[in-house]
């Protein structure tokens, strides 16, 4: 057991950016870690159970997917674990009829009831958004008219989006919506990327692997104020926590979503034929429908019961585990007054992940961030001399 009085690095929180610096502490440096964690699991937002009655494997805070086309990443994280051929693929539902998401040429031509060729469609979407008449979009509003014109905004952007932030879509940032691509083609796959997959053993192997140094110590229960008044003042600290909690509110709160989640067990091998189904129409209160089977199609998950989860957006109040950063302009004012704050006052702490960094970040961004944050230390231990 690492003792406290001389942890010389800890890493606060087991999600994927912690986890991966505690790898590469251990195994480069060859220096002991402690990493704790405030959950009883490691993992973070990525962990996922395997049912009690059905033995599916579902992941407790919504559908994580993997996926990438920066090769660093993908050679990294598979050191780790294989991936299965997985790739992701989602239907929307909206007046009571399913449509390909995002937005492609079946969606667009089963929506206008047309048979158009993808020259015809570019040219058909162009002169939709045309009508709009936005030059320069400045929120997630103009800029989901000046992609695909006012019907399919409508229909499968507006009360999704909606939902989803419970703000009006004229106060978003416009980057929420281009993480969707706009297609013209056939094309079914929901992400761009070139390299997609589901942990073969699931992603609590990935993260046991992530974190099975013999220089690693993992802690769980544990929160950085149980342990802050022991520790050494010349331990580098790595911390994925959100920075207003960690400075108490001093600066007032950073703005987040939150996400309640719904189980299901139905007596179907196939509940809904996907593994997402999102819901745009405004009345229906949840987003989307998640059905775990779909992510594992290699195992020999029982066929007499499935398992669904509805994923409902929530308000974040203190106690809530945050989801998403709403990121207006004057959230990110803030978060940067919290960044000098950081600066100044905790200057052997470095923040990260989608909380410490508040960013709205993929997986393989954190494990990017992780990886270019430990070539900055290694960069700095060889200039000091260590
Ligand atoms: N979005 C939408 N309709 C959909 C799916 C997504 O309008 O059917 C919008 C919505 O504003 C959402 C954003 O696109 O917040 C990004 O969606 P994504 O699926 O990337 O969100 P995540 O999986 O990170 O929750």
């Amino acid at each position: 057991m690492l003792s406290l009085e001389s942890c010389k690095y800890l890493v606060v929180g087991s999600g994927l950016w912690g986890s991966v610096l505690a790898e590469r502490i251990a195994s480069q440096f060859n220096e002991k870690v402690l990493v704790i964690d405030r959950r009883a699991h490691s993992g973070g937002n990525c962990h996922s159970e395997l049912d009690e009655e059905t033995g599916i494997e579902c992941h407790v805070y919504g559908s994580h997917i993997f996926h990438t086309s920066d090769q660093r990443v993908w050679e990294y994280v598979r050191q780790f674990c294989s991936f299965n051929t997985y790739r992701h693929r989602v239907l929307t539902e909206f007046g009571g009829r399913l449509y390909q998401m995002p937005i492609g040429l079946a969606t667009i031509n089963s929506y206008y009831h047309l048979n158009l060729k993808p020259y015809e469609a570019e040219a058909f979407i162009a002169a939709e958004a045309a009508l709009e008449d936005i030059e320069s979009p400045s929120n997630l509003e103009e800029k989901g008219l000046s992609l695909i014109g006012r019907p399919l905004y409508e229909a499968f952007i507006k009360g999704y989006t909606a939902k989803q932030w419970n703000l009006p879509l004229n106060e978003l940032p416009a980057d929420i919506i281009t993480r969707l691509p706009v297609r013209t083609n056939y094309n079914p796959d929901y992400f761009d990327d070139f390299w997609q997959g589901l942990p073969m053993d699931g992603y609590g192997a990935l993260f046991d692997k992530l974190l099975s140094h013999p220089n690693i110590t993992v802690q769980l229960g544990v929160s950085f104020a149980d342990i802050r008044g022991s520790l050494p003042v010349h331990c580098r600290i790595f911390h994925s926590g959100a920075l207003d909690d960690f400075f108490d509110y001093a600066l007032g709160a950073l703005a987040w979503r939150s996400l309640r989640f719904e189980k299901e067990i139905l007596p179907y091998a196939d509940y809904q034929g996907n593994a997402v189904v999102n819901q745009a129409d405004i009345t229906v209160p949840y987003t989307r429908t998640h059905e775990y089977r779909h992510y594992h199609p290699e195992r020999p998950y029982q066929r007499d019961k499935t398992v669904i989860v509805r994923e409902y957006p929530e308000n974040f109040a203190r106690g809530k585990e945050a989801y998403y950063p709403v990121n207006r302009p004057e959230d990110l004012r803030r978060f940067e007054q919290y960044r000098q704050l950081a600066a100044a006052r905790a200057p052997n702490i470095t923040f990260g992940g989608r909380l410490g960094s508040y960013a709205y970040v993929d997986m393989d961004k954190t494990v990017s961030e992780a990886l270019e944050t430990f070539d900055k230390l290694a960069a700095d231990r060889t200039k000091s001399g260590a």
